[in-house]
């Protein structure tokens, strides 16, 4: 994700903060540094946030882990001013495994609240004996207890927020991998998706009635994540035929080669009468490097039309094997962080195919799946 940068790796896993995520410092600082506040109250909510964050990064290393765990590989934490997103390469095979990776998270902050219930409350309990009602009235003045007191609230709040059974919230994929169990994951993705926009819209309604915009704001965020997950429900769907497509089906056989000895101002001739975006660098039949149209962009601006090809291509290549399904060959480059690879078989180069083509072979697949499926099957 661009416009993040990494601050930590944990269990082999990067967490990366958005920029965006310094606006919610910044908040934090004007909401207890306004008010009388001062310096002191500035700096309170500065450490509030960041020990917020930490508890959502918690929360998302709990999905991680148990996802590693699992063998769906978590490539990245990105920590947004709305929470944290573990991204995963692959979606869990099985509903049970995507249950346990779903709680996961929300069980970390379960456990974060029940270890600062115990000075909670003892400081409620104090108050009360004090007389002094149910909470202390010094809850919003910078002091250890307050810090206590809201982080536990936060926690409670990031449970029960996330439980909400809507996707994109852990809840809905709890609900979903329930569902799973029973009925499978197309219907089960379906009917989860129905319900959790049902929920948003009822969100929504008694957001804007009650005058509460922040409740309008995230059952619009809701409603929308479901939307997304309609798409990757699709993928669901569709999975089979990824699985039995292979690669070999979905490369350009027509494509342009360069030799060794070819200039760059051959590539741009290529690319400005062709529309292909990489070319496989060739020496007699073996691939010895790969030039995509943005290094050629890029090393024009450094080197000029009589550089060799070899100068601007990349030599690092990722091959796939012909027979590779397109969703392993779309898993492989994902995690080798590659757009394009070689596509191989038996030792001997065939053609280029890049992440844009599977996408393409993938979306005309799934279309011809849906028409399929619409005339074949019974309504509903
Ligand atoms: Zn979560």
């Amino acid at each position: 994700m661009t416009w993040s940068f990494r601050i930590a790796q944990i269990a082999g896993i990067n967490i990366r903060v958005h920029v965006t995520f310094f606006l919610i410092l910044a908040l934090g600082a004007i909401q207890w540094g306004g008010q009388g506040g001062g310096l002191d109250g500035a700096l309170f909510g500065v450490v509030l946030m960041l020990l917020l964050f930490t508890c959502v990064t918690l929360h998302e290393l709990g999905h991680s882990i148990v996802a590693n765990r699992l063998g769906v590989p978590v490539r990245e934490i990105v920590l947004l001013p709305l929470g944290g997103v573990a991204v995963m390469n692959k979606q869990p095979e099985k509903p049970i495994h995507e249950f346990l990776i779903s709680i996961a998270g929300p069980l970390v902050n379960v456990v974060i609240a029940l270890l600062l219930a115990i000075p909670v409350g003892a400081q409620v309990r104090m108050s009360l004996l004090d007389g002094r009602g149910l909470l202390p009235e010094t809850v919003n003045d910078p002091s250890l207890n307050t810090l206590l007191f809201w982080l536990f609230s936060a926690n409670i709040s990031l449970v029960v927020f996330n439980l909400i059974p809507a996707f994109p919230l852990d809840g809905g994929r709890i609900l979903r991998s329930l569902l799973a169990l029973a009925i499978g994951y197309p219907r089960a993705t379906r009917i989860a998706i129905a319900i959790g926009q049902t929920i948003a819209i009822g969100l929504g309604v008694f957001g804007v009635l009650s005058g509460n915009l922040v409740l309008a704001l995230i059952a619009v965020f809701i409603f929308f994540g479901a939307g997304q997950e309609v798409m990757s429900g699709r993928a669901q769907l569709s999975r089979g035929i990824f699985d039995t497509r292979k690669i070999g089906d979905a490369y350009n056989k027509h494509a342009l080669t360069l030799a060794m000895g070819d200039k760059v101002s051959a590539v741009v001739d290529f690319i400005l009468t062709s529309y292909q975006p990489d070319f496989v660098v060739l020496q007699g039949a073996k691939p010895i490097g790969i030039v995509t149209r943005d290094d050629v962009i890029r090393s024009l601006a450094k080197l000029d039309y009589d550089a060799f090809v070899t100068e601007v291509m990349k030599r690092e290549m990722v091959s796939l094997d012909a027979d590779k399904s397109l969703d392993e060959a779309r898993t492989l480059l994902h995690e080798q962080g590659a757009r394009v690879a070689l596509v191989m078989r038996s030792g001997e180069y065939l053609g280029l195919v890049s992440l844009e083509d599977i996408q393409e072979a993938m979306a005309v697949l799934t279309f011809v799946q849906y028409r399929d499926k619409r005339k074949t099957a019974p309504a509903g």
